[in-house]
């Protein structure tokens, strides 16, 4: 479900030297006093590693994220039934406090870290706005981009730098680098109005539920919603401990909710009957499991539960 790989793989770190004298830089810091001395040593590394997935340098995104939701084209009575009030109320309550936020299915995303700090596990839905198609029914890449864009400049949603902008399109939209063939969705990162804005796309996969959805029997009995919970927990998840693509993901590219991607493990009920495997927001969903950090590395549906590989 995610974007950016071709990215990846191209990048690297040159270790050069610029003449034959090898010197060992010392690294200095203000006095205060008008003369530089030697900064202290760096802190250890604190990230954790050897469980499946490797740590690239980048930054996870810290404390309580805040998520935003842009309602892209028409979700009042679109050509689904999904495409509804009831969708965005049902994926709202999710992201809203008392739902995935802080859970320990979303604790599991807290076993990520960088050399400051570790993913809480805390996000919290704080602000949501509509966009009535500004830029058609077929969105490019640039496209989405375009839609957080005006969202931002326009005032309507924050410049938040630890933010996760979910641009979320009804069932007729078209995303034409590949939803429904390709993804769907992806999570990317960009400059936007001078700040590192992390940003994703899902679309009602209602417009594609055998390449999108895990059951059309769901168990909110909205497989639009029941599928995009799915899709944006898992892109939620990669936004934030691999916001800009150079944090964590594995020696296949794989960031770790991709390691986990349609596994769901042990579920109440079956798949394809509404079956589920969390409790959130006082409702049930099916949502993939996360890869966890420690232990050797797995997926599991809370942090330190039992690994499943299916
Ligand atoms: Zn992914």
């Amino acid at each position: 479900m995610r974007k950016g790989l071709t990215t990846l793989l191209f990048m690297f770190t040159c270790l050069c030297f610029l003449n034959a004298q090898i010197t060992k830089d010392t690294e200095m810091v203000p006095s205060g006093k008008g003369y530089g001395v030697a900064a202290p040593a760096h802190k250890a590394p604190s990230v954790t590693t050897g469980n499946g997935i490797s740590y690239h340098g980048g930054p996870i995104m810290p404390g309580t994220v805040n998520v935003y939701f842009i309602w892209y084209g028409n979700w009042t009575n679109g050509p689904h039934a999904s495409d509804s009030p009831a969708t965005v109320s049902l994926l709202e309550a999710l992201f809203s406090t008392g739902g995935i936020g802080g859970s320990g299915y979303e604790l599991i995303n807290s076993t990520y870290g960088d050399n400051t700090s570790n993913v809480s596990g805390n996000l919290v839905l704080a602000r949501t706005t509509t966009n009535n198609y500004s830029n058609g029914k077929r969105l490019s890449d640039s496209g989405v981009q375009s839609v957080v864009s005006k969202a931002i400049s326009s005032g309507v949603l924050p410049n938040d730098t630890n933010g996760v902008y979910f641009v979320l399109t009804s069932s007729d939209v078209r995303e034409t680098s590949g939803f429904c063939t390709r993804y769907c969705g992806w999570h990317t990162r960009a400059t936007i109005s001078g700040s590192d804005i992390k940003y994703a796309f899902v679309g009602n996969p209602d417009r594609c539920p055998s390449a999108c959805e895990a059951q059309t029997t769901s168990p909110n009995g909205d497989s639009g919603a029941d599928g995009m919970a799915n899709i944006m927990a898992h892109e939620t998840e990669e936004a934030i401990s691999d916001p800009d693509l150079n944090a964590w993901y594995d020696s296949s590219g794989a960031e770790n909710a991709d390691k986990c991607a349609w596994m769901f493990g042990p579920t109440n009920g079956t798949i394809g009957s509404g079956g589920y495997n969390q409790t959130l927001a006082s409702r049930h969903w099916l949502i993939q499991m996360n890869w966890e950090n420690t232990r050797g590395g797995g997926c599991d549906q809370t942090k330190g539960g039992t690994f499943y590989n299916f």
